[in-house]
């Protein structure tokens, strides 16, 4: 496994990859690796011949007042894990080989990137977006896998990907969770024994929502009420949003249908924590 930390290296390592005639598979991260991060890995060894797995955690889609500095970096241990995965190349650049001082240019996917998590974390959207767009540019993988925890994040850069005609292909990667359904992520190391017991709620809230369209409720009002009162059982957990949202346009819906997005942000304590399920037809 080759670790590059410049921008030419992770280049020049995926031309000779492609000209060697591999399929490069991209996993972007920002460290602090789950297993959530390693299924991506998986499905990317399984589409591809060149796993490149990117490592930065990018302070463009942090707002000054949120966790950048703090963020948990284990760049031994993850490196340890991704070479257990037989990735073959990490691309862990520094902030200042990723942005030049003076660099003044972004990509904004418009509308969709001030939906739901873009509504409480203005700009976070568009540094993702930057960033990822730098990453298909400098690493040109054939396909790029993303997380369905971050489902607003795989929208965008679905809607990016068209809108630029980048000839990527994006796959999508299901939600790994804790056995007892918390969706794994690398901010719930900032939880303490009780904040993760009430993080719990977000999943329950989740179910219920899907309980209630199983039980034939169709308005989103009312799903979206259901869940809501499960979030109240656990007062010291503060929702941001409950919403359910079209999976593609990320726009709210009235009607709930199979597909929908039903997607909830929430702290426990300053922890700010996301999960989401696309709604499904279970037959009674
Ligand atoms: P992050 O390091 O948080 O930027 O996440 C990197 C990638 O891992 C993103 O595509 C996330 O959606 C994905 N990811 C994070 N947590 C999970 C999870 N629990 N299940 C599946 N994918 C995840």
């Amino acid at each position: 496994m080759k670790v590059c930390s410049t921008i030419d290296q992770a280049r020049e390592a995926c031309r000779k990859a492609r000209r060697a005639g591999a399929r490069i598979g991209l996993v972007p991260t920002m460290g602090a690796l789950h297993d959530g991060h390693l299924s991506l890995v998986r499905a990317a060894k399984s589409q591809s011949n060149f796993v490149v797995a990117s490592i930065f955690v990018n302070p463009l889609q942090f707002a000054p007042t949120e966790d950048f500095s703090k963020y948990p970096r284990t760049f031994e241990r993850d490196r340890d894990l991704l070479e257990h995965e037989g990735v073959d190349l990490i691309f862990a650049p520094s902030v200042a080989e990723m942005y030049s001082k003076d660099a003044v240019t972004y990509v904004n996917v418009e509308g969709l990137s001030e939906l739901l998590d873009g509504k409480s974390r203005p700009g976070h959207f568009r540094g993702v977006t930057t960033v990822v767009a730098k990453l298909f540019d400098i690493l040109d993988p054939d396909a790029a896998f993303f997380g369905q925890k971050d489902a607003a994040q795989v929208a965008i850069i679905r809607r990016m990907v068209l809108d630029l005609n980048m000839p990527v292909e994006i796959v999508a990667c299901p939600i790994v969770r804790e056995p007892d359904g918390l969706a794994m992520s690398s901010r719930n190391a900032y939880l303490d024994a009780d904040q993760r017991q009430q993080a719990l709620v977000l999943h329950r809230s989740l179910a219920e929502v899907q309980k209630r369209f199983d039980q034939g409720e169709r308005c989103a009002a009312r799903l979206i009420e259901a869940g809501k009162e499960v979030l109240q059982r656990e007062p010291s957990v503060r929702l941001d949003y409950l919403e359910i949202v079209n999976l593609d346009t990320l726009e709210p819906v009235e009607s709930a249908a199979q597909g929908g997005l039903v997607a909830v942000a929430a702290y426990a304590g300053t922890t700010r924590l996301i999960d989401n399920v696309v709604l499904k037809l279970n037959r009674p």
